[in-house]
Parts: structure tokens; sequence; C-alpha cells
């Protein structure tokens, strides 16, 4: 073989691993997984803050193929998804596939014989004829620039790097932040701490969640039924996809009664109106992820429990300094703050044809074609790329279409005695024109801030309609939509 591998995929999460997985299934096992932590899981690994589970019914959060877990619950928490990746890993195998501790700093295209040349941090070279991105959107943490955050005398830690067995008990606990990690963490320890602050800066819309662990039986009928386990992710598969209809700008009856019920949720469980006030969003619905959660409302109720609306200004030596000039004095400050996006390159240098540096292509913003592909960086193909989030269902759908498509285009290489395709540039544009004008019909697009949107306002985070839509989208490897280039 002219390149070390057919195939680079970077990372070791959910995405990467089930590429790996599904490549094993189709037969090729010239790959390898270059993963910079130690341990697989990315997200899962990372994020063990107390309360951290999933906002999507556990039966919808799997990969399509392969052996479907045993949950114990309607929503997983982290331990549980973690543990059923390894067992996901295990089973096909995946560990002889990774290089752990590999962390990928540049991938260059060269054109001379078509092949990625990929760079890591120890300085070794690695070349393949296909790159697989797998590195996620989110797990670079952001402190929400907070000024002063140094200068701390107590315990700072961001929810995405919780340590290991942290004791609050007896502790005046700062919360930043009150978006999807927050309404997590807080129930979670609020009963724990001395004290609890929540610094929250724009509310969001709750839903409720009704979570209940599964019955030993109701697990046992699911296990030995694999048409029954399918039929219920089918069902639920379906119901939820219709929600991307409550994600519009304009009213429509979907989005309304989502709202509703979300109101309704705050009225029920907020019963002081003064407090309900601050808590009511004052942006469209479904701009900001809408957050799932039972007990977030309940945590705030607490006699230990404050929620702060005013703005933090910086952080100081004792704790948190708000605009009205007061001092929040503290022992810990936990930062729910969220994350950097990463859709900028995840880290790594990418280099296309030319030389030219993917930061380069997207200085407008990131762009590619069906979230996968981009012009210029012939046979890379991104996972949960440009506009592949989704904000009202399992983005684990989203990634297997992704998947399947580059497991396609891969194919198609052979039977078309390709080297490597290269989106066609209009292709490419006249899509993303397509989606931009769709994603202004979206709430993603309404008031509010959100890191679905770079700093100008355009929105590269998110697909613009449901998953059934970019299933379709995506069903066919179309080769005319491709440049192909030959081995010279
Ligand atoms: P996030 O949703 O971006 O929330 C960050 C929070 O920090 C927001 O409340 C934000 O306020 C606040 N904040 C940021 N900078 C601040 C500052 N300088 N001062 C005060 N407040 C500040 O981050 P996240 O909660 O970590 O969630 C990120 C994403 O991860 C989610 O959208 C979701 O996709 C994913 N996630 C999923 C789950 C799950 O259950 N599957 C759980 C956790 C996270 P503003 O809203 O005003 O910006």
């Amino acid at each position: 073989m002219r390149t070390d591998y057919k195939i680079v995929i970077i990372g070791a999460g959910m995405a990467g691993l089930a590429m790996a997985a599904r490549l094993k299934l189709s037969g090729e096992t010239s790959f390898v997984v270059l993963e910079k932590a130690d341990s697989i899981g990315g997200t899962w690994r990372d994020n063990t803050y107390p309360g951290a589970a999933c906002d999507v019914q556990s039966h919808l959060y799997w990969f399509s193929f392969g052996e479907q877990p045993d949950w114990s619950r309607v929503y997983a928490t982290q331990p549980e998804i973690l543990h059923n990746i390894e067992l996901f890993a295990e089973h096909h195998h995946l560990h002889e596939d990774i290089r752990f501790g590999t962390e990928v700093t540049t991938a260059s295209w060269r054109e001379e014989d078509r092949t990625w040349v990929v760079r890591t941090g120890t300085g070794s070279e690695i070349t393949a004829e296909v790159l697989v991105t797998a590195w996620g959107q989110l797990n670079q943490p952001s402190y929400g620039e907070m000024e002063g955050r140094e200068t701390f005398t107590g315990l700072s830690v961001h929810t995405a790097r919780w340590p290991e067995d942290l004791d609050l008990t007896g502790k005046r606990v700062a919360c930043v932040g009150s978006g999807a990690s927050a309404v997590q963490l807080v129930p979670a320890i609020a009963g724990q701490t001395e004290h609890l602050t929540v610094f929250q800066r724009s509310p969001n819309y709750l839903l409720p969640r009704m979570d209940r662990a599964l019955g030993d039986e109701e697990r046992q009928d699911l296990l030995n039924d694999p048409a029954g386990y399918t039929s219920l992710r089918d069902s639920l598969y379906h119901e939820r996809d219709r929600w991307a209809d409550g994600l519009s700008l304009d009213s429509n009856p979907v989005r309304d009664e989502f709202q509703q019920i979300s109101l309704n949720h705050l009225e029920q469980q907020v019963p002081d109106p003064e407090l309900r006030e601050r808590l009511r969003p004052t942006y469209e619905f479904g701009c900001k992820r809408v957050l799932i959660t039972d007990d977030y409302y309940p945590a705030l109720l607490r006699d230990n429990v404050d929620l702060v609306d005013t703005a933090v200004e910086r952080i100081e030596p004792e704790g948190v300094r708000t605009a009205d000039g007061r001092l929040h004095e503290v022992d810990v400050i936990a930062y729910a703050t969220g994350f950097k996006s990463l859709l900028v390159a995840g880290g790594v240098e990418i280099a296309g044809r030319g030389g030219r540096s993917l930061r380069d292509a997207w200085q407008q913003g990131p762009e590619a074609y069906l979230g996968t592909t981009v012009s210029g960086f012939p046979n890379m193909f991104m996972l949960y790329g440009p506009n592949t989030n989704l904000g009202h269902h399992s983005i684990l759908f989203m990634v297997e279409s992704q998947i399947d498509y580059a497991v396609r285009a891969i194919e198609a290489l052979a039977e078309h005695s390709a080297a490597a395709f290269d989106v066609r540039p209009e292709v490419m544009a006249e899509h993303n024109d397509r989606l931009q004008e769709q994603l202004t019909r979206t709430a993603f697009a309404g008031s509010c801030t959100s890191w679905y949107k770079t700093p100008m306002g355009k929105i590269v985070n998110n697909w613009p309609g449901s998953i059934e839509d970019y299933r379709q989208a995506t069903k066919d490897f179309t080769v005319a939509d491709y440049e192909i280039l030959r081995t010279p």
C-alpha cells in the first residue's frame, strides 16, 4: 500500500469509535484511530460532574448497528453511558486500532501523491488516503472570559474537568452559568453544599424530563425481544423528530405547545412570582438549547440556594463580584460556562489543496457540504461537522448518517478508480446558501446569544430541519457532486 493506512480517524469519542466499528463491519481493516487522551469516550469521559446525564432518552442514544445496550433508566447517566461505550469498543475489538496519547497537531494534503500526512505532538508522521475528523464540537472548556479568575484563592473547577471525589460538604459554592451542564449539576450538589449561589446570565426554557428507573422485567423483555426494542426506538425516533417543528421562529402548533408546556413547568414548580419572573426567558423558544429537567427549579427553592441574576463583573480572591458591587464570598467556584466550539479545526492545523488552511477557508465561519466534506480538502470527512448539531434529537443519528456517507464515498473511490474526491465549490456553496436561508426561519436565528452562532451571527453549528431531512440528503454519495482526482 502506498500509505501507512487507508484511513486515519482523529478522536476516540462515540463518533470516532462508531466510524472504526463501521469500517470493521464493512471488512475494512486498514485504519487507525488517533486519540490524544489515554482512554476512550470523548465527552462522556470528560464530563464527570455530579448529575451528568444525557438529555435524550437512552434508547435513542445509541447507534443503530451492533448490539443495543441494556439501559437502566429512561435518561442514562454519564457512568452508564461511558460503560456502554467501553462495552461497544470491546465488542468490536477497537482497542487494538487506537493509538492513545497521540495528539494530532497538523494534517496536510500532499497533492503529488494524493495523500494526507498527519503529524502528532510526538513528531511522528502517519500517511493515509482518507482523513476522518471525529474530535467533537464541545471539549475545550470555556471559563466565560471572566476577569480575575486566576486571583481566586479557593478551588476553581469546570464541569468538564471535575476532580474525582471532590467533596463539597460544608462548602460555600458558586455555580457560574445556568445552561445544560448547570441544570444537572445544581440539583446534584445543592444538598451537599453549605450554600450554593447560582449565577445566571440568561434564563433557559426548561421542559419536564420524567426520568425513571427501568424495572428488571422491563429491561429483560426488551433484551429478549429485539424487534420490540427496535420498535420502541423507532417510535421514540419519529415522535422526537416531529419536535423539529417546535424549533421554528414563527408560531406553529408544535412550537406553541412546547413553549406552553415549558411556561407551565415554570409556573407549577416556582410558586414565588418574583423568582419566577427572573427565570422567565425573554427570547424565542428554542433559540438556545431547550433544557430537560425536573429538579432544577426545585433545587433553586432550597433555603441554602440563591439565584443571582446580576451580571458577574469579575472574580476576586474571596469570590464573585457582581455588577451591583456585591462580593459573594465562596470556597469553590464551579464554572458551568460551556465550551469553546471546536468547529474551527479542533486544535489541529489542517492544510488542503495548495496548502490552504481550513482556518483560512473558514474565515467567514465554518461551512461544509452536508456537514461532512469541504471543498479544497479532498478525502476529508468530518463527523459532527458544521451545521449538523440538533436542538431536538439524538446527535448520534446525524453522526451515523455521516459515517454511512463517508463509507459509501470510500467504497466509491475504488469503483471510480479515483485517488480522491473533492466536493465541487459550487455544490458546497449552493448547499450552504440553501441551508442559511432555511436557518433564518428557525428559532436558532432568534434574538438570543448562543454557541450555535459565530460572533457575526452566522449559524454554523445547527441543522435547520429534521433528522429525516438529513438522512435523505446524505443517503447517496453522488459522485457528480465531486471532482475526481486520479493518482498522478
Ligand atoms: P452552555 O449551554 O453554553 O451554558 C453556559 C452557561 O454559562 C450559560 O448559562 C451562559 O450564559 C453562562 N456563561 C458563560 N459565560 C458567562 C459569563 N461570563 N458570565 C456569566 N455567565 C456566563 O454550556 P453547557 O451547559 O456546558 O452546555 C453546552 C452544550 O453541551 C449544550 O448545549 C449541549 O449541547 C451539551 N450538553 C449536553 C448535555 C446533555 O444532557 N446531553 C449536558 C450538558 C451539556 P448565557 O446563556 O447568557 O450565555
